[in-house]
């Protein structure tokens, strides 16, 4: 088959071979398989065979989506489950355990620095933040028993860039993977594995699916990581696997660069269970087969939007990487030569008086017509938060200058309507939410 982008996201991981010969993957709507011989399920079992055994380990239409998706990463194998915060999850659970260490990017999705500052603090795993545009923070907060540096490649809701090759040099010097969260560029804007991440982890929920419609995540092993290298640090993969017959998974998987799913899939997604539904690996599947379409009709609305932002009266600041006055201009035009995601932030020019700016922003927010009020991004409509009241209300004021926010801080996710629908609708909320009007 050709490997161009838009053939392997419309027909990769799937060729009809059944009796039936769907030319479209199935919904293999079953919780279990029945097994050629007794045989067979033992070699199965012990991992000596590749076949589909039990639902919650695997699906025959979340495989083709699997396969899809790491064919589209350059990656060489990947597991899908329930939701991006599974996949983060599971990703890290199976690099760091208690006694262990991360060290992540401060700018990251709200659900996974709860996930990290919250629940894996009380599991025992230790985890640092930094600013990710920090070269020397990322290397001071490394310790002995680091196991992994975790970023996202584009952040929400400030579109901040991440240096990907930098802190892949920092964390190979350390002799640990980097892990980045993908979600936001997708790999038609960004392939993070061709610039040094080991791993890439994807809310599915957000652009893959794109249609606001399923939840899923997925992480993909792009097979790059030495975990023999250094075999005392990483027993998990380097020891023999007690649950499956002794196999070392380095021994058996590390050739093809599979070993890391290899973990996840049969220890994590089977002993927690965050497991991918048929139907929604369907709805996925779909979605990613107009990926390349979407996204560039993404990419051009928004920055359209953000052109016409940045003219704009009312508005102080475009936090949007395509626009030559972004500080990640030039992160952009290495990382991102395709355009830079629809997800971005603007400020409403603040007045000095709060509680002005507070009715201000509810004006807007609440006059907006075709963008649509909802806590999500990626969607094929086009969204609009206030993270301020949303996402980011659990802040202090100290925290919001980290984070590059402000209290009129609006995020939008561009859709897929007319563009020139899109900036007619924040016009006419823009003015009726002007206090001069
Ligand atoms: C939404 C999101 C997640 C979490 O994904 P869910 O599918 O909502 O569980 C993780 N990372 C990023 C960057 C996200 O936008």
């Amino acid at each position: 088959m050709s490997d161009g982008f838009a053939s392997i996201q419309v027909q990769a991981g799937y060729t009809p071979g059944t009796p039936q010969n769907a030319v479209a993957p199935p919904i293999y709507q079953t919780t279990a398989y029945e097994f050629a011989s007794l045989q067979d399920a033992a070699d199965i079992f012990a991992l000596r065979k590749v076949g589909n055994l039990y639902s919650r380990a695997g699906n025959p239409t979340q495989l083709v989506f699997e396969e899809r998706v790491a064919a589209l990463e350059g990656g060489r194998a990947a597991v899908a489950v329930a939701s991006g915060q599974a996949a983060v999850a599971i990703t890290l659970l199976a690099l760091a355990k208690s006694g262990e260490h991360i060290v992540a990017a401060r700018q990251l999705y709200g659900g996974t620095v709860d996930l990290l500052q919250d629940t894996f603090a009380d599991w025992g795993i230790e985890v640092d933040f930094v600013d990710q545009d920090d070269l020397d923070a990322w290397r001071a907060a490394i310790r002995p028993t680091t196991r992994a540096l975790f970023a996202e490649s584009v952040t929400n809701p400030t579109a901040q860039v991440l240096d990907v090759r930098a802190v892949a040099d920092i964390a190979h010097a350390a002799g640990v993977p980097l892990v980045v969260d993908n979600t936001v560029a997708t790999p038609f804007l960004q392939r993070p594995g061709e610039h040094g991440a080991d791993l890439v982890v994807h809310s599915a929920t957000k652009y893959l699916g794109g249609h606001g419609t399923s939840m899923g995540g997925v992480v993909v092993d792009i097979g790059s990581f030495d975990f023999g290298a250094e075999p005392t640090r990483w027993p998990q993969l380097t020891q023999p696997y007690a649950r499956v017959g002794d196999v070392v998974l380095w021994e058996r998987f590390g050739p093809s660069g599979q070993a890391f799913a290899a973990l996840v899939k049969t220890k994590y997604v089977h002993d927690l269970g965050p497991s991918l539904s048929p139907f929604n690996s369907f709805q996925l599947l779909q979605g990613l087969e107009t990926l390349d379409l979407r996204i560039a009709r993404h990419t051009a609305s928004a920055l359209a939007v953000a052109q016409f932002l940045a003219e704009h009266a009312s508005v102080s600041a475009v936090h949007h990487p395509g626009l030559g006055s972004s500080p990640w201009a030039d992160a952009a035009a290495r990382y991102l030569p395709r355009g830079a995601p629809a997800v971005f932030a603007f400020d409403l020019e603040p007045s000095g008086d709060t509680d002005a700016d507070r009715s201000r922003v509810h004006r807007f927010v609440d006059g907006l017509r075709l963008v649509k009020l909802v806590a999500n991004i990626g969607d094929a409509r086009s969204l609009v938060a206030h993270p301020a009241s949303m996402t980011h209300s659990h802040l202090t004021d100290e925290q919001f200058a980290e984070v590059g926010i402000s209290k009129t801080t609006i995020r939008l996710s561009i859709g897929l309507e007319d563009p020139a629908d899109i900036i007619a609708d924040i016009a006419q909320a823009l003015a009726a939410s002007d206090p001069h009007a």
